[in-house]
């Protein structure tokens, strides 16, 4: 009989809906992923640099010619210089980064805060390291933080702290003024913070990411996550990196050494020669995804969903208590699949306690424009 490390964890949902999109061939717009490929040149180089011998390991803390991209693009998004070596660490994607982070400061008996609704990694990921995950519901309106709330949940046992801006599934951003407020809260205490920014760049209306990388009182104790994922459409790639103070960078790379040891080679080479010859490739990134999210939230205004657009990420959160209030999320989202050929991800499931009551269902839209104009149609005739 083995007994189980995560009793209460099954297959994520983003497996089971889109195994369901794909049994019953409907349109996947619940994990969220591109249906299209990342930019040719960026491809073409995995190609070069695996025919050019680049196949051995990299070194354990990402390439440097990689790190040091990375640390330039921080410095032209937010007007700030961290250490490619002492700060910069890559690795194979933002989740074994999170997970890394969490092993690498939380005990036995330590309770981390996490934000519901919450990507599904972080309490897994806690679990495994003997912690305590305290979830704190973020305001039900616009899913910004409730600092009541958040000053309720502290304790002498808060070791950490999860933030994710731009928020997933929600699309929210936290504020300066938020960070400011998170900084005074927690500025006596011995607490990490764990900020994972994998959607920095997909922001929307001209409103900034305001990343914890600016905000020099709080990056003091943080890791701060990203993926090149989404930023280059390539989510199978699993890259991602993190950036922390040096001696957090220290305890992180203990960990990931041995989960891992590096991220795989060509591909870092790859994304180094793309960064370097295309800087302005996330500045265009705002603009390219805002079109997506209009063109989608156009083409849903006749439909009797109900939505805010989202300020960023590239998920579209719509109310459907208009069409089937008598569903819950879940039993919404297979039946949209199965009936209406839309897959979508149910919101409770980011939750430990959903909100009595809440019909809310999440739709990707990072894919291409006949994609978006297919699903719409079939969502408009629920
Ligand atoms: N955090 C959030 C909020 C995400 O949505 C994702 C998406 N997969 C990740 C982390 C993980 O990114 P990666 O695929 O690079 O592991
Ligand atoms: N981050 C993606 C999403 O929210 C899914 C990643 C995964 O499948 N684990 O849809």
């Amino acid at each position: 009989m083995i007994t189980s490390k995560l009793p209460n964890v099954g297959i994520t949902i983003f497996t089971q809906m889109s195994q369901l999109a794909a049994q019953t061939g409907a349109i996947n717009l619940s994990q969220g992923f591109p249906d299209f490929d990342g930019p040719q040149a960026l491809r073409d180089a995995v190609g070069r640099h695996i025919a050019s011998g680049h196949n051995q390991y990299s070194p354990m803390t990402g390439l440097p010619v990689l790190r040091e991209q990375i640390a330039a693009k921080i410095a032209r998004s937010y007007g700030v210089q961290v250490n490619a070596d002492s700060e910069v660490t890559v690795t194979p994607g933002a989740t074994q980064a999170i997970f890394c982070a969490i092993q690498a400061v939380i005990h036995s008996g330590d309770e981390v805060i996490v934000f519901d609704p919450c990507y599904d990694s972080y309490a897994p990921a806690t679990e495994l390291a003997g912690g305590r995950c305290v979830h704190v519901q973020l305001n039900p309106n616009d899913f910004s933080i409730d600092f009541d709330k958040l000053a309720a949940a502290l304790s002498p046992r808060t070791k950490m702290i999860v933030i994710n801006t731009p928020h997933n599934p929600s699309g929210a951003l936290i504020t300066r003024a938020e960070l400011d407020q998170l900084a005074a809260l927690i500025r006596d205490r011995d607490i990490y913070l764990i900020s994972d920014e994998v959607y920095e760049h997909l922001v929307f209306d001209g409103v900034p990411h305001v990343s914890v990388l600016a905000h020099e009182e709080l990056y003091q104790r943080a890791f701060v996550v990203s993926s090149f994922g989404k930023t280059y459409h390539v989510t199978g790639w699993k890259t991602g990196y993190v950036v922390a103070p040096p001696a957090l960078t220290a305890e992180l790379r203990k960990v990931h050494q041995y989960v891992s040891f590096c991220g795989v080679t060509p591909l870092q080479y790859a994304l180094a020669d793309y960064m370097a010859e295309h800087p302005e490739h996330v500045e265009e990134l705002p603009g390219f995804y805002q079109a997506k999210r209009d063109l989608f939230c156009d083409l849903l205004a006749p439909s009797r969903f109900t939505f805010k657009r989202v300020t960023g990420t590239y998920f579209q959160l719509v109310d459907y208590s208009q069409i089937r209030p008598d569903l819950n999320d879940v039993e919404m989202a297979t039946w949209m699949t199965r009936e209406h050929g839309v897959a979508s991800i149910p919101v409770s499931v980011f939750y430990q306690n959903p909100p009595e009551g809440q019909r809310l269902v999440r739709l990707c839209f990072a894919k291409r424009e006949e994609t978006l104009r297919e699903a719409a149609a079939k969502l408009c005739v629920i």
